[in-house]
């Protein structure tokens, strides 16, 4: 039997778990138990699955701090950003604990006499497919969604993050079976895809479309939230100093580890100020221990992400960083690239970790030829002084997200969340958008007895 082990990246000799892995066969199991339990959990009252709902984010709540440690130490994310997300985790919880009593359908007029109405109806077994940058987030706002709309739940999480998701499903505290967690990699992520009712998949976007075409293949509804390769636009009227401060926090925050990280900044007309400004936002970034509070930028997950990072700095002109870091732990500085070739890696596809290309436009229309000119739609943003302009280019941006005078990297949870073109497939997800995934309609006719 195979083995799933995660190590921390900023010390890769600790292993923080050593697991079995599921196998195919593991997979199918919980699969066909997480169906047994899902008859029971279905037919319980809305209010029953909102409180169990409610106890597990009370349960999280209350571990708040072990569990941003433990994420801290898995996957290496900053100690400050590390608590936000345990917060976020509650706040999806308790949202969903009285999403249940949201109406699950509508009533209609009768074609001849009663009553017609609709009834949403959970799905069955959701098989969860997950990354490591957010390890409890992702998880949950895919999981609770589906609990609270009565399906169960089966999850297979980054290897990187197995002990974190293992950690959670021992706090949630759910009736048997109804969330289950099955170590492995794309073994068990195949055998998931292949038995489950329901499938939501988060990660890169070589694998999503795999993961898309094996559920449409069985009929299964199937959504996939993939990479980005999002852009900010700096206009000439923007408040260049916060600009700069927000796109040095989105691109290399979490060591620009975030499917929302900026990885493009588009000058217009200011390309020389733009740049001074950002190389000032980006030496402010404390490089470090992400156990410290202080930390902006901590490690990458793996040698693998390092590496790809540097060596897509090396086929431009380094504005800052480009290198690695001289300690233990898969550190690189936060760096800033322009001149690159339009086939380069940064200027087509998305390189998960903290590097950032600049790129110069005379134009606004020049500026949304290059924005949108690239295979991903996740999120985009603009800065700009200027409403006409604000909403003339929001309105062009070829994303799913586009914030102004905002970050790229934020996301809310009760927002409906994807992207266009490769960085999405299938319905939004989270907030109010969950409920039509995870449910089907059932259309009922209802009509007094001898009509
Ligand atoms: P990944 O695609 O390598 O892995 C994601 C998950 O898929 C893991 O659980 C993995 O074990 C599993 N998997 C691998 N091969 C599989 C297969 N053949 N069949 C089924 N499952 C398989 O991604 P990652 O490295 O864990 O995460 C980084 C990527 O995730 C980046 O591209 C990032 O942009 C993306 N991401 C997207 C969002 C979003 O919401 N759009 C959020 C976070 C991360």
């Amino acid at each position: 039997m195979s083995v799933v082990e995660s190590r921390s990246p900023q010390s890769p000799a600790d292993v923080v778990a050593s697991v079995p892995a599921a196998g195919a066969e593991g997979v199918a199991g919980a699969v066909r138990r997480a169906r047994a339990a899902q008859g029971a959990w279905a037919g319980a009252n809305a209010a029953e699955r909102g409180a169990a709902l409610g106890r597990a984010a009370d349960a999280v709540a209350g571990a708040a701090g072990e569990l941003a440690a433990l994420v801290v130490r898995e996957v290496g994310k900053p100690v400050t950003e590390a608590k936000g997300e345990v917060a976020r985790a509650v706040a999806i919880l308790r949202y969903h604990a009285q999403q249940v009593f949201d109406p699950v359908g509508a009533v209609h007029e009768p074609s001849v006499s009663g009553l017609s109405y609709t009834r949403r109806r959970p799905r069955g077994v959701a098989g969860l497919i997950t990354p490591w940058n957010f390890p409890l987030a992702i998880p949950l706002w895919k999981a609770a969604p589906a609990l609270a709309f009565g399906n169960a739940v089966v999850l297979k999480p980054a290897p990187q993050a197995v002990a974190c998701a293992l950690h959670l499903a021992e706090l949630l505290a759910l009736p048997d079976d109804l969330f289950q967690v099955v170590p492995g990699g794309a073994e068990e992520g195949t055998a998931l895809v292949d038995a489950a009712d329901v499938v939501s998949f988060t990660g890169s976007a070589a694998v999503g479309r795999k993961v898309a075409v094996a559920a449409a293949s069985r009929g299964v509804q199937a959504q996939a939230e993939m990479g980005g390769q999002n852009a900010a636009i700096v206009l000439d009227d923007a408040n260049l100093e916060a600009a700069a401060a927000q796109i040095a926090a989105a691109a290399f925050g979490y060591a620009g580890q975030k499917c929302t990280a900026t990885k493009r900044v588009i000058t217009v007309g200011n390309a020389a100020e733009v740049r001074d400004a950002l190389a000032a936002a980006v030496s402010k970034l404390a490089v470090g221990d992400p156990s410290d509070p202080g930390t902006a930028v901590g490690p990458l997950i793996g040698q693998a992400a390092r590496d790809r990072v540097l060596s897509a700095a090396a086929g431009g002109r380094v504005l800052a960083g480009g290198e690695a870091l001289d300690r233990d732990g898969w550190f690189a500085a936060p760096t800033l690239v322009d001149g690159v070739p339009g086939d380069h890696v940064l200027a087509c596809d998305e390189v998960f970790g903290p590097i950032c290309l600049v790129q110069d436009a005379g134009s606004v229309e020049e500026a949304l030829a290059l924005a949108n000119g690239v295979r991903y739609g996740l999120v985009s943003a603009v800065y700009t002084r200027d409403l006409d302009r604000a909403l003339e280019v929001s309105g062009r941006l070829d994303t799913g997200l586009v914030k102004v005078n905002s970050p790229t990297s934020g996301v809310d949870f009760y927002l409906p969340f994807g992207g266009e073109k490769d960085s999405s497939y299938g319905p939004r997800e989270q907030g109010k958008a969950a409920q039509e995934f995870y449910t089907s309609v059932r259309t009922v006719t209802l009509a007094p007895a001898g009509s």
